[in-house]
């Protein structure tokens, strides 16, 4: 199990569930739209929020920030150190840095700074950011970050700093995984997750569910951000489904079978409906919308509520037994009753 390290209210790694976080897009100075796209993304299950210090105004404006959030914020610097120091003295909970773009004399500052504020530090390694030294050797690849991170951790820990999250990133999924299980091999801090600059909707979500789920799978990773092209609100529900479906986290499993020749009634457009409707509700349920009588009562059985359909009707089922046979007109209806009772259990 790796180290618990506090950030602000949240705890990461020390066997605490995956931590959700995103990345604000807006100018960070620009204290207002920021403010409001933290809440919104709160809303929808953000637990650590990270906004960009890539200028002085943008690094003083955490302090007027902080006041009017309810979540840990991460500043995210690069290159110019002072931008930690004024992030931090304005109350950042944690500093993102690639040590690799910045003087490593810079560094110490930093992390006295960072030791007196009682801050974590997150060292992020990115495959494209590596120093010629490990590229020379090594080329792009996991052993690489592998030896830039162990030059990193020693340096903070030389320091007598310890409150760190390690983070390796790659926009490639195979390497980003290799990277990571050589990371959870050699250090016991936590672990963020996630594949960098994943690329737009379709193809991140396959990224980040291949990348983060198959880590996650082999109980590595303490913190996630899916990153996705755009609003950033579009990655929280990503995230909480990957969890989901790997049992980290509670929600309701929509079982539903794609459909054959054999369906005599619109399941698509019933399990689509429900599907829809069940989202991002934070309660263990697993509702089963089978097509006909090869697998659906078998499913539906086994799910708390269950419809194995037929000729235009469905046979309703509820904790693996039949209920009723119910209309197809009727079995939208139907089945959010059913739903919401069981929610208000
Ligand atoms: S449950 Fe029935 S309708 Fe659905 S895919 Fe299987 S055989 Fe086809």
């Amino acid at each position: 199990m790796t180290r618990a390290v506090k950030i602000g209210n949240v705890i990461i790694g020390g066997g605490f569930p995956p931590a959700l976080q995103s990345m604000t897009t807006t100018k960070t100075q620009d204290i207002e739209a920021t403010v409001e796209q933290i809440l919104e993304l709160e809303k929808l299950g953000c637990e650590i929020i990270r906004v960009t210090a890539n200028n002085k105004e943008a690094a003083l404006a955490i302090s007027e920030i902080k006041k009017r959030i309810n979540i840990p914020l991460v500043a995210d610097i690069h290159f110019d150190p002072e931008m930690a120091i004024i992030a931090l003295n304005a109350g950042a909970d944690k500093i993102r840095i690639n040590p690799g773009n910045m003087a490593l004399d810079a560094l110490d500052r930093i992390l006295e700074l960072a030791k007196s504020k009682d801050a974590a530090i997150r060292i992020g390694i990115n495959s494209g950011s590596l120093e010629k030294e490990f590229l020379d050797k090594y080329g792009v690849s996991s052993q690489a970050m592998l030896e830039s991170m162990k030059k990193y951790v020693a340096y903070f820990e030389e320091r007598g700093f310890e409150k760190i999250i390690l983070s390796a990133k790659a926009s490639d999924v195979r390497l980003t995984v290799e990277v990571n299980e050589l990371l959870a091999q050699h250090f016991d801090y936590p672990l963020h997750l996630g594949v960098t600059e994943a690329g737009v909707y379709e193809t991140a979500i396959i990224k980040s569910a291949m990348g983060i789920g198959s880590l996650l799978l082999r109980g590595i990773g303490d913190t996630l951000r899916v990153s996705i092209t755009g609003d950033p609100r579009q990655e929280l529900p990503v995230a909480k489904e990957i969890l989901q479906v790997l049992g980290l986290r509670s929600g309701i499993n929509v079982i539903s079978c794609p459909t054959c020749g054999r369906c005599e009634m619109d399941l698509a457009n019933l399990a689509t409906r429900i599907s829809k409707e069940v989202k991002g509700i934070d309660k263990d349920l697993t509702i089963a919308i089978m097509g006909c009588a090869v697998n659906g009562p078998g499913e539906a059985r086994e799910a708390d509520i269950g419809i194995a359909g037929g000729r235009g009707s469905g046979l309703l089922f509820k904790k693996g037994q039949i209920i009723e046979k119910v209309d197809e007109k009727d079995l939208y209806e139907r089945l959010m009753t059913e739903i919401k009772g069981e929610l208000d259990a």
